[in-house]
């Protein structure tokens, strides 16, 4: 549960940028409380019996938000439980209403059995899975160090021979981090929250793009240089 002040601005968690995939802050444009229940709010309005066994300080607030960065609406719902003072209280959900959100995915360049893992890590992340979801990225770390051939015992092991492999050791860490988020989450059951599992997603992300797509960037270049150096030796003998 996420323990915030509620204030009549309204209140956006900062976090990552659905449209510009940044990290950043938002600029509330307007909110709405709506007095509708939950879990009653897409199906009908509370009656009075629903308000006197759940309670009336619970509300669900519709925000209107602009990225500070790329200045793109982000509509947020808020399940806010108000504490007795009617001025604070707990957010205990945020679901994002726009943009719909999206699996994931990786480069077309990665290999297809670590995007398969990936992608239905992913899909479990937008299903609000967080325990499935860190279980699969840490399968898809797993299957990533399959395929740059990693030698080891178990995955910690095989995470650290990839430096021996020219993987830098920042890449290391990222990767050691999604296998800690899985092993709990499959072996201890821990809970995490969507900004745990997003982050761990990042940065298998940014890990397979230093690994997999720059290098194929740099192939697609190179390939385009000798295609114009073969064209001009040919309209030149
Ligand atoms: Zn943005």
């Amino acid at each position: 549960m996420t323990s915030l002040t509620v204030d009549h601005n309204g209140l956006v968690p900062p976090g990552l940028c659905p449209n510009c995939r940044l990290r950043t802050g938002f600029k509330v444009r307007g909110s709405d409380l709506s007095t509708y229940l939950w879990p009653f709010a897409r199906t009908e309005h509370p009656d009075v019996e629903h308000q006197l066994k759940y309670g009336v300080r619970t509300w669900l607030r519709q925000v209107l938000a602009s990225c500070g960065h790329c200045g793109k609406t982000v509509v947020l719902h808020q399940l806010i439980r108000f504490h007795e003072d009617g001025e604070t209280g707990e957010v205990l959900r945020v679901s994002q209403v726009w943009p719909e959100r999206l699996p994931r995915e990786l480069h077309t360049s990665v290999p297809n059995p670590v995007r398969d893992l990936f992608a239905e890590g992913a899909r479990a992340e937008v299903a609000e899975a967080y325990r499935a979801a860190g279980a699969m990225y840490r399968a898809a770390v797993e299957e990533l160090c399959k395929d740059l051939g990693a030698e080891g015992s178990n995955l910690a092991s095989k995470i650290n021979d990839l430096v021996k492999r020219g993987v830098t050791h920042e890449i290391v860490e990222d990767l050691h981090e999604a296998r800690l988020l899985g092993n709990w989450s499959l072996h201890d059951g821990l809970e995490f929250s969507a900004e745990e599992v997003a982050d761990v997603a990042d940065l298998i992300a940014e890990a397979v793009h230093v690994l997999y797509v720059q290098p194929e960037e740099r192939r697609a270049m190179r390939d385009a240089r000798k295609a114009r150096r073969d064209a001009y030796a040919a309209g030149n003998p």
